[in-house]
């Protein structure tokens, strides 16, 4: 008889527990959790399988396991768990313990193990943008001058806006690659034709830009109209329009800045999409998400981790910020004003994006169409024969 060796890690079982809320301990393996689930499937069943490999400690299993993205935290199963083990925020530790995994810099794990390192860590980009500044642009602005010469747009392009998108570009390059290695080169159960990758490239676009997913939550035999009529797509559509608001702030500040800096160029671009569209969607969003941490009166929103509280606030901080500048532009406001709410804007802004970019919240949004995709990937070429078979 074959001797399998697993290998389990007691320092994983801890770090799980730190980053949530799970009592995954409880679970006594029924698979009512991953019967109820709206989207795991007979093929690949989940969370009940997770459940177990937490328990255990076993490392190499979770860092390979795509499932714990495919999972959209509707909550069925925690409802339905007759342990209260709580296997859906289970999946949301995964996730973290996840950006941990991909994240070659091991600043991830720092952010999520502790509040006071996301703290210090927000804290030093932030003072790294004010040396910055104060070099570039003094600590205030020589009278007569208007903003676009206290503060010149070129500048802030190429000494934070170009370099960020760079940096962000980078690291999420590299740990989407180490994802890549993680759970499809080290299956080797699979083969994985070169023309999928190509073929299948639509869903990672699509799920990128709608999260759809959230929306195949509810499972139920209603209309899709009767469920929008019924607010069960609620949380979907608030999330599609923050990441869309935010998806079009990002392009604006780093390609746009000279709009943003005028007081009329390019009014209907400027006005309706970036100023009111995009700062409205991203204010109701995080409000919206607030209220629903608060109130904890939907499953997926019962236990909050400092990370997302603190992915919130400074969202909500830099929307807030942004408009306030935006005001004081188009207002005409003195150009000492614009040039502090400016700088207090970046303070917020830049450190948000260096570090929940790459390192904490935002990354799942990078993640889950990526997982999302090399799941479809090794699903066609499973379908396809291209499976390794050993004797
Ligand atoms: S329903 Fe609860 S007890 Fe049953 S397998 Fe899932 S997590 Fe474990
Ligand atoms: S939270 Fe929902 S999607 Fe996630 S595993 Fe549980 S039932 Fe499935």
């Amino acid at each position: 008889m074959e001797n399998i060796i697993i290998k389990t890690d007691n320092s994983l079982v801890s770090y799980i527990k730190n980053v949530g809320e799970s009592n995954f301990k409880k679970c006594f393996q029924c698979g009512t959790c991953s019967a109820v689930c709206p989207l795991s499937t007979e093929d690949n069943p989940f969370p009940r399988k997770e459940m177990i490999w937490a328990g255990w400690g076993l490392k190499e299993k979770l860092t390979s396991d795509l499932d714990p993205w495919l999972c959209y935290y509707c909550g069925e199963c925690s409802k339905n768990c007759p342990r209260n083990a709580e296997p859906g925020e289970l999946m949301m530790s995964l996730r973290r313990f996840l950006v941990g995994a991909y994240d070659w810099t091991g600043i991830s794990r720092l952010l999520y193990g502790s509040k006071y390192a996301e703290y210090i860590a927000l804290f030093i980009v932030a003072l790294i943008v004010f040396i910055e500044w104060a070099i570039l642009f003094g600590l205030s602005p020589a009278a007569g001058l208007t903003i676009n010469q206290a503060v010149s747009p070129d500048k802030v392009d190429y000494f934070f806006d170009w370099p960020m998108t760079v940096f962000l570009g980078a690291m999420l390059t590299s740990f989407i690659y180490n994802m890549y290695r993680k759970t499809v080169l080290s299956d080797s159960s699979v083969k994985i034709p070169f023309k999928l990758y190509f073929t299948e490239g639509w869903s990672l676009m699509f799920n990128f830009f709608t999260q759809y997913r959230y929306a195949k939550c509810d499972d139920g035999e209603e209309s899709f109209f009767k469920k929008l009529a019924d607010g069960k797509y609620n949380f979907w559509l608030t999330h599609l329009f923050l990441m869309i608001s935010y998806v079009a702030l990002f392009i604006g500040i780093v390609f746009f800045l000279n709009w943003f800096q005028e007081e009329n160029s390019f009014p209907f671009l400027h006005i309706i999409l970036f100023d009111y569209f995009a700062s409205i969607g991203l204010i109701f969003g995080t409000v919206y998400f607030v209220i629903k941490r608060f109130t904890k009166k939907i499953e997926r929103s019962k236990f909050s981790h400092h990370t997302d509280w603190m992915f919130i606030i400074l969202l909500f901080l830099t929307a807030l910020t942004g408009i306030i500048l935006r005001a004081v532009i188009v207002y005409k406001f003195p150009t000492a004003l614009i040039f502090y709410v400016y700088l207090v804007h970046l303070l917020i802004l830049l450190p948000m994006l260096v570090i929940e970019v790459p390192f904490s919240k935002w990354s799942h949004l990078a993640y889950r169409p990526v997982a999302v995709y090399f799941a479809n990937l090794k699903e066609k070429a499973k379908n396809l024969g291209n499976v390794e078979t050993t004797d």
